[in-house]
């Protein structure tokens, strides 16, 4: 097939998505195809969407539509608990269980000292913000269980326990080394729950 038409052009973009090779976007540009004129722009509308409409919570830097997100503007939750993570998908991924009802702080990275990120590139300052305004007891460290997650966790700890707030880990239920992206919202949920304090 022509790999310079309009045709091959999709499929090289549908390539830049995770997990998706050849085969896959090839599969995905002949679904496109066959759809309507109404499906297809409804996904191409989907996709600008979160690119033009989409911005960071103001305060935990969860994903949102306005300047505080549906968690943080929920008065229904619990305003005692923040679990800190490293990416929106992690929060997703928790809320999809729907048994935790605290609030979330995104710290959009980790500490990587191989790679040259420090507490200074996260969102960390913020946090420490929100623990020196809000009413929050307890903070629970739901990173990733490698290298640097664990770096992280262990640098959060050593700056909040001597505000006389709860630090917590989640409990290692998870698979070493693994992103907390890939662990499904069972495992997630009782690693919260079997959570040990720092
Ligand atoms: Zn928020």
């Amino acid at each position: 097939m022509d790999q310079k038409g309009i045709f091959a052009h999709l499929i090289k973009q549908l390539m830049k998505l995770p997990s998706v090779g050849q085969k896959t976007a090839q599969r995905h540009a002949f679904a496109l195809l066959k759809m309507s004129h109404k499906e297809a722009r409804e996904i191409g509308q989907a996709i600008f969407d979160i690119k033009e409409k989409l911005i960071f919570c103001s305060r935990c830097r969860n994903i949102s539509e306005n300047e505080l997100c549906t968690i943080c503007s929920n008065p229904q939750r619990d305003r005692s608990k923040v679990v800190v993570v490293e990416e929106p998908s992690t929060v997703f991924a928790i809320e999809k269980s729907g048994e935790y009802r605290g609030l979330y702080h995104v710290l959009l990275g980790l500490i990587s000292p191989l790679d040259g990120i420090t507490p200074d590139d996260l969102y960390l300052k913020e946090l420490m913000d929100r623990l020196a305004n809000q009413e929050i007891k307890e903070v629970i460290v739901a990173t990733s269980p490698n290298l640097d997650g664990e770096a992280t966790a262990l640098y959060l700890s050593k700056k909040i326990r001597p505000l006389g707030i709860k630090v917590s880990r989640i409990a290692m239920g998870i698979p070493v080394g693994i992103d907390l992206e890939f662990a499904d919202e069972v495992s997630l949920i009782k690693s919260i729950e079997g959570r040990r304090e720092l």
